[in-house]
């Protein structure tokens, strides 16, 4: 039987996080203090200990990590705050840059929910924080095919076009972006975070 495999990530993940917390997040998570939980994930595999599929998947597609609110029933059951999945096989070939901004990426995503008019954070039953999740600013979904077949017209090309304007300096021209190497898994790079 092929099946996932999911082991409690080991403590020097939730360390590089607090890092991550204490340095950009010191207003929101680093007061609020959520209870994280980070799950490293692994792919299924046959008998001969291949993949056989993505150890995560976002949107039916293959990712590095997730990050998902913990429901009230799982936190009154103990789980915590915050459930963040990480493609374990990946995540060892990351570097240290890379783990940090991966980490960075998923915790972006929480949006605390404020009491309107103060500072401090909504409360579920239990007491615990809740939020909100914080949408990509961009969101890819292209086919090379149909930009090809429709240029200017197609969605992908016009995409496109919007990152160039919008966010060409800070994409394209990062110093050090064109020498960046990819991780490529299986021959396909994760869609998504
Ligand atoms: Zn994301």
């Amino acid at each position: 039987m092929t099946h996932h495999k999911f082991i409690r990530a080991e403590k020097d993940v939730d360390q590089l996080a607090g890092e991550i917390i204490k340095e950009h997040y010191r207003d929101t998570l680093h007061k609020i203090k959520p209870r994280i939980d980070y799950l490293m994930c692994f792919a299924p595999q046959d008998e001969a200990g291949n993949p056989t599929g993505p150890a995560l998947k976002l949107h039916g597609a293959p990712c590095a990590a997730t990050i998902n609110i913990t429901s009230l029933i799982h936190r009154a059951l103990g789980e915590g705050d915050v459930l963040v999945k990480i493609d374990g096989e990946l995540w060892e070939t990351f570097t240290p840059p890379q783990q940090l901004a991966l980490l960075d990426h998923e915790l972006y995503h929480l949006n605390p929910m404020f009491v309107v008019g103060s500072e401090k954070v909504k409360t579920d039953d239990l007491g615990r924080p809740m939020f909100k999740m914080r949408e990509h600013d961009i969101q890819i979904g292209w086919f090379a095919a149909i930009a090809a077949r429709h240029g200017i017209a197609s969605i992908e090309v016009q995409q496109a076009v919007m990152i160039r304007q919008k966010y060409g300096q800070m994409l394209f021209d990062f110093d050090g972006a064109g020498q960046a190497t990819l991780h490529i898994v299986n021959d396909q790079i994760p869609a998504g975070v």
